[in-house]
């Protein structure tokens, strides 16, 4: 199936003669050009989503999950399709893009049960005659700004809590990946259709580049944006949003660790390496980058990643077999470049890394993945890089490596792979991993829905997805209520005209 009739199927013409060119990082050809949207339409937008949230919030809550229902049976029924076209776009192998199409349809199941339970307290009022409680109410129009390497999961995390909470939904995503947007956006009018009755405006995609999303961040009818993106995003969109007193649901770039200590089954540590620090090439915000392992089993562990990476297939992502794809464009591999070198020059040593399949797609960015044995975590290894680049470090003690876990400005996501019940404890507890994700004989990536997702420090401080993050997306009132025929006021204040 070619690009034209995938995209025909999801709902979608192929467009062309735009000014933002869509390009494949499979071979890198052109594979559509969309008319980029203004800031203009993006106020036009904003303004249609204002009137649709002004409906939709008086539809029960109930009634607006059974739409979240319907999209998810558009999903369901749509996978090979959106999970395809995700592969196209990304890069990402098909088994990871079929994955984040059930992801989207995991989080819909979760959202319609959500739609019965958006709850309250009820609160002991410590005056007679009174009873006190919360509840929630939708918060408005909730702005999503979307990374490329997750080009439909995120919008579905929030779209689909947002859409049972009542708000409305206004889509800026990455300007890398806006096909895979377009044809969430024509499922999603699918159910619509066959759901009736909801507003125009509930949900809408505009595309274009940083520009756009900044025209979103700023405008002051969107209650709530959820930015998804580098902490270089985050330190654009933050304080755009305190100034004006938005709400900030920042979700920032990870350096995800994990501690292997003497105690681990390095067949199973070795098998959780190699999916959270290649899947994705690398490319995800929870790979694994820095890997921290006991003295004592240092050599074995590099000899069987060795191993292992060097069997790894990279190549075509829609090509059973393959577990590495392409990463999405010359900027990104250039930066891997650059780590890799600085990273030789800190003292690293470096295997794998190199460009592959270059002459058969110039414009395509294949590369094997790499390890960097570093004799201590330099600068590089504190930083960000967005490719599949593993630093190896040593340690003795448990408090160094914790110690070095911890000692960098991200806190995303995080692991310890032991057999011993102390230091896994450890790990978890209030002294142990500073990130939003601490996990126990499990790889760093791959979370599931029912948790709350999103990370500390440079990570941005959101959580999404599953638990209570839902509570983001709606504004709380605390309700008093007197049944009394006094007046008592609160603290035993007395406040008596004194007649
Ligand atoms: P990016 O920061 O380059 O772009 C992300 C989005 O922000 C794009 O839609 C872009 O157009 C928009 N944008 C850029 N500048 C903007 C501005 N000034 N105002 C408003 N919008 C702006 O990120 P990327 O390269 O697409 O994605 C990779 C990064 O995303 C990595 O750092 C990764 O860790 C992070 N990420 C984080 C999570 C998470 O949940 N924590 C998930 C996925 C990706």
């Amino acid at each position: 199936m070619d690009i034209a009739q995938l995209v025909e199927a999801l709902g979608l013409q192929l467009l062309s003669g735009g000014d933002l060119p869509v390009r494949s990082p499979i071979d890198g050809s052109e594979i559509a050009r969309l008319c980029r949207h203004s800031p203009a339409e993006m106020g036009l937008a904003v303004g249609r989503a204002v009137d649709a949230w002004t409906a939709w919030r008086k539809v029960p809550a109930p009634k607006r999950g059974e739409l979240i229902r319907l999209f998810g049976e558009e999903l369901r029924a749509n996978k090979p399709l959106l999970g395809r076209l995700i592969t196209v776009e990304t890069g990402k192998i098909l088994q990871e893009g079929l994955g984040e199409v059930q992801e989207m349809v995991d989080i819909c199941d979760f959202a319609c049960g959500l739609s019965r339970q958006l709850y309250g307290l009820t609160i002991a009022s410590e005056r007679p005659g009174h009873r006190m409680m919360e509840t929630w109410h939708p918060l408005g129009v909730v702005g999503v700004i979307s990374a490329f390497n997750f080009p439909a999961a995120v919008w579905a995390w929030n779209a689909a809590l947002a859409i049972v909470c009542g708000d409305s939904v206004v889509w800026k995503p990455s300007e890398k990946t806006p096909l895979t947007a377009l044809a969430c956006q024509s499922l999603f009018e699918r159910a619509l259709g066959r759901f009736g009755g909801a507003p125009d405006g509930l949900s809408q995609v505009l595309v274009g580049a940083g520009d756009l999303g900044q025209a979103l961040v700023e405008d002051s009818r969107v209650p709530l944006v959820s930015a998804t993106g580098s902490t270089r995003l985050g330190r654009a969109v933050g304080p755009k949003l305190a100034a004006r007193f938005g709400r900030a649901l920042l979700e920032l770039g990870g350096n995800n660790a994990m501690i292997v200590c003497p105690s681990a089954d390095l067949d199973l540590a070795t098998r959780a390496i190699l999916f959270s620090a290649v899947g994705t090439a690398g490319q995800r915000c929870t790979s694994l980058r820095r890997l921290i392992v006991h003295n004592a089993v240092k050599p074995q562990l590099v000899e069987r990643l060795t191993k292992a990476y060097a069997s790894i297939r990279v190549g075509d992502p829609l090509a059973e077999g393959t577990l590495v794809g392409p990463l999405i464009d010359q900027a990104a591999f250039d930066s891997m470049q650059a780590a890799l070198a600085e990273a030789g020059r800190q003292g690293g040593r470096v295997s794998g890394g190199q460009r592959v399949f270059d002459q058969a797609h110039p414009e395509a960015w294949y590369v094997r993945p790499a390890i960097v044995e570093m004799p201590a975590q330099t600068a590089v290894v504190r930083q960000e890089t967005f490719a599949p680049i593993l630093y190896v470090m040593g340690y003795d003690a448990f408090a160094t490596a914790l110690a070095m876990h911890n000692g960098v400005p991200q806190g995303l996501s995080s692991c310890i792979f032991t057999n011993d019940l102390r230091e896994a404890e450890f790990f978890l507890s209030p002294e142990g991993s500073d990130c939003g994700i601490a996990n126990v004989n499990i790889g760093p990536s791959g979370a599931e829905i029912g948790g709350a997702f999103g990370g500390e420090k440079e990570t941005g401080g959101g959580r999404e997805s599953g638990s209570d993050a839902w509570k983001t997306y709606m504004r709380r009132a605390t309700n008093t209520v007197n049944y009394s025929r006094e007046l008592p006021l609160a603290q035993g204040i007395s406040f008596d005209l004194g007649e």
